[in-house]
């Protein structure tokens, strides 16, 4: 989705769009799938050169989980705010910006591109290493048996900390 930034009224525009064309490789390496496209919806103003929007987006995607490697989905939802503008400010333009309140996106040939601006912000949207749920166990460390949801039965090699007390008390 562009825009073309004369196409904005004085008034300002709403524009709405799903991005079908964003691929899971184009938001992270943890993404295996996407369940719908990305979505936002934006209110576009000028303010001289520059080009505000704000809004909502909401994205479903399917994670791999960083311990047991299972898919996932999780929505991915939240409000932008930002700031697009020319790589250089026309003469006589003094540009007043709260430059740490409003994400600064630079932009080029006339027009914003509101797709690519969506992508990146998922992109930081997404943890670095998911979890399918925040205790996961992971991957057995014997077999490479999933252990959610029953024990695969192996003795890990490790001392259970559970066990280690016991031992302690026997050492009495
Ligand atoms: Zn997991
Ligand atoms: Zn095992």
């Amino acid at each position: 989705m562009r825009v073309r930034v004369e196409d904005i009224p004085p008034e300002g525009l709403e524009v709405e769009f799903g991005d079908a064309r964003v691929g899971a490789e184009d938001l992270g390496t943890q993404v295996a799938g996407l369940a719908n496209a990305p979505w936002a919806r934006l209110r576009l103003e000028r303010r001289g050169s520059l080009v505000l929007a704000r809004g909502d987006y909401q994205a479903r995607v399917d994670l791999e989980c960083s311990r047991c490697l299972a898919r996932f989905g999780q929505t991915l939802a939240g409000t932008v705010e930002w700031a697009f503008r020319p790589p250089e400010t026309p003469r006589g333009e003094e540009v007043r910006l709260a430059e740490d309140e409003l994400d600064v996106i630079f932009y080029q040939g006339g027009e914003v591109d509101l797709a690519q601006a969506l992508r990146d912000e998922l992109s930081l949207a997404l943890p670095m290493a998911p979890l399918c749920r925040p205790d996961c166990p992971g991957l057995c460390p014997v077999c490479g048996k999933e252990q959610q949801g029953g024990a695969c039965g192996c003795r890990p090699k490790e001392t259970d900390p559970r066990w280690a007390k016991l031992a302690k008390l026997e050492e009495r």
